[in-house]
């Protein structure tokens, strides 16, 4: 198997606020393939644009992201200079955020500010000095002879703009809001991207209009093969378009696989109660008030299952440190789950709920604690059952962080 185009492995993202520390990211890990559609869904305030932003480095100095690895195309992200990284922003990984006036310049007409990415990142040829580039922006405009000016009516036609010529000349403003959505597709798409990043792009949008961007989004990912890491508060969008999806609460993935088992086969007690208040068309409560209680408090967040308070099966073992749980799952993709309720050796009755725990399950939760305490390749004391090789959760030490493949958990 191929690398992954984005590995992200242990992220960890903190805000030291006047409360205490706050854990926006605590310790997810995923990989998103070539041409891929990616999920992260989740209600809000579960760390999901925290989780964006720490990908590209766009926190500001309040926040502090660690990570065992953050490799796009094979290059640590982390390690990279701020130039580096600007040059990857809205080149080979752009963002589209819901808001599509964040991304625009309401002064500037939507052709130039097309051209002007495609100068920077998307083709050379073209590529001026500051100061002509400023005359451009600022004095002359772009020719529309040019091959950027071009390229981006070429671009508006792509992402399904009518009059794609006559649009290019014309203000943010004089678009709806669904038109000005594409822009920023066609924007984001200027600078040739291999990977996506839309944080809740159809947010703002009309439910009609929706449907038209995220088809919009998955054609442009087919056709040019290009991935997509969507985030969104919404079931109905991932079930729409992603590949495989991971479902965030309070911070933490509690369960990834392909979107057909995650919807077919949930394992999670909180994916089952998602999918279970999917609101319906002529409902407009909150899609979570069905689960009662109420989301912990990130800040100091105590370890163990964050979503014990919450969940109707809850055992002993749920205040102890998450591990990752490889679900059997009909297709080759892997269905990874974090709840102890897969612990092997915890018996679970037909209701989902759980009977007296052995020592047995204790100890198979130790020995997989431990193995993740020493990071993967450790010598182990104690044999190792086959559980415990679906590691990948937190890892220590460095040496990990360059294993390409051979780890045997890719999801
Ligand atoms: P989502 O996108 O899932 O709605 P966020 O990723 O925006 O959630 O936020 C996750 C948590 O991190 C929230 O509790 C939020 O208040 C907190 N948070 C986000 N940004 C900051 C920041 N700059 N400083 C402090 N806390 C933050
Ligand atoms: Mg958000």
């Amino acid at each position: 198997m191929t690398d992954p185009l984005l590995d992200v492995r242990g992220l960890k993202t903190s805000f030291e606020t006047g409360q205490g520390t706050l854990t926006a990211v605590d310790g997810i890990s995923f990989n998103i393939e070539s041409g891929e559609v990616f999920g992260v869904v989740g209600e809000s305030g579960s760390g999901k644009s925290v989780t964006a932003l720490s990908v590209m480095r766009l926190l500001d100095d309040a926040g502090t992201v660690e990570a065992d690895a953050v490799r796009f195309d094979g290059t640590d992200l982390l390690s990279l200079t701020e130039s580096e990284m600007r040059s990857i922003r809205g080149g080979e990984i752009s963002m589209i955020f819901q808001d599509p006036m964040t991304s625009l310049n309401p002064v500037m007409t939507i052709g130039e500010q097309i051209a002007e990415v495609v100068r920077h990142h998307g083709d050379a040829g073209e590529r001026a000095g500051f100061w002509s580039e400023m005359t451009r922006k600022y004095v002359t405009g772009t020719s529309t002879d040019s091959h950027s000016w071009q390229r981006a009516v070429e671009l508006l036609e792509t992402v399904g703009i009518p009059e794609p010529e006559k649009r290019a000349t014309e203000y943010p403003h004089q678009l709806s809001g669904g038109m000005r959505q594409r822009v920023v597709i066609a924007q984001a798409l200027a600078g040739d991207p291999s990977l996506i990043i839309a944080d809740e792009p159809t947010t703002a949008l009309d439910v009609s209009i929706e449907a038209q961007i995220l088809n919009e989004l998955l054609e442009l990912s087919d056709e040019f093969g290009i991935s997509v890491l969507l985030i969104t508060h919404d079931l109905g969008v991932v079930a729409e378009i992603c590949d495989r999806i991971a479902v965030m609460y309070a911070s933490e993935f509690m369960e990834t696989g392909h979107v057909d088992d995650i919807f077919e086969d949930p394992h999670h007690p909180y994916t089952e109660g998602l999918l279970a208040s999917i609101p319906r068309i002529d409902d407009d409560r909150e899609w979570l008030s069905v689960i009662e209680g109420t989301v912990p408090d990130l800040i100091d967040k105590p370890s163990g299952c964050p979503f014990r308070d919450r969940c109707e099966y809850a055992f002993e073992l749920c205040d102890r440190p998450l591990v990752e749980y490889e679900v059997d799952a009909p297709g080759t993709e892997s269905h990874i789950v974090r709840c102890h309720r897969e612990n092997e050796h915890v018996p679970v009755d037909e209701s989902g709920h759980v009977g007296e725990v052995t020592d047995e399950a204790v100890a198979a939760l130790e020995r997989r604690l431990d193995v993740e305490a020493r990071g993967p390749d450790a010598p182990t004391a104690s044999p190792v059952d086959a559980s415990a090789r679906t590691d990948g959760g937190d890892r220590l030490g460095p040496a990990e962080a360059d294993a390409d493949g051979g780890d045997g958990d890719e999801y």
